[in-house]
């Protein structure tokens, strides 16, 4: 024998029936269902926010991703714009034309611009005071960067870099 018994009817209020006798609301059917429902749709809803909360989070994510990607790149084609620029307005003599132009250079100032001192040894002669003697002339054509070395007496060598 059960002491309790449930209506099962949905649309029929819930009863406690105790031993046949005090019949007792304990709670509507429909009602529980429907504050369940209502919990549920709570819960749902509550569940769709943080979702959407989260959604649109990482969206900024990616976005902030995206521009920080961007800002890099931006500087990055920034410093390869500056080094291409500074490459166009500078020209450079290999180490070993270096070498072959400062050979020259010791070469030529023994030959042509020394002198004897007063023990007979051969002195370079000082150009001015701060020096200058030499001048580099880069010619840039469409087929090659032409180039020399010159002296003040007119003098010069040829540094066109070998292709
Ligand atoms: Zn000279």
């Amino acid at each position: 024998m059960r002491d309790y018994n449930y209506n099962s009817s949905l649309n029929m209020p819930y009863y406690k029936v105790k031993n046949g006798a005090g019949i007792q609301e304990i709670a509507g059917l429909d009602k529980t269902l429907e504050s369940l429902r209502i919990r549920y749709t709570d819960m749902q809803e509550r569940e769709e926010r943080a979702l959407e909360m989260r959604k649109k989070a990482e969206e900024e994510l990616e976005e902030l991703k995206a521009k920080r990607k961007e800002e890099v790149r931006d500087e990055y084609v920034k410093e390869l714009e500056d080094y291409i620029a500074e490459q166009q307005h500078s020209f450079t003599i290999s180490d070993e034309k270096w070498n072959e132009i400062m050979k020259w250079q010791k070469e030529h100032v023994a030959e042509k611009h020394s002198y004897i001192d007063k023990n007979g040894e051969k002195q370079p002669k000082i150009a001015g005071a701060i020096g200058g003697r030499f001048s580099y002339t880069f010619v840039p054509t469409s087929i090659g960067i032409f180039a020399k070395c010159k002296c003040t007496c007119g003098e010069e060598l040829d540094i066109t870099e070998d292709v």
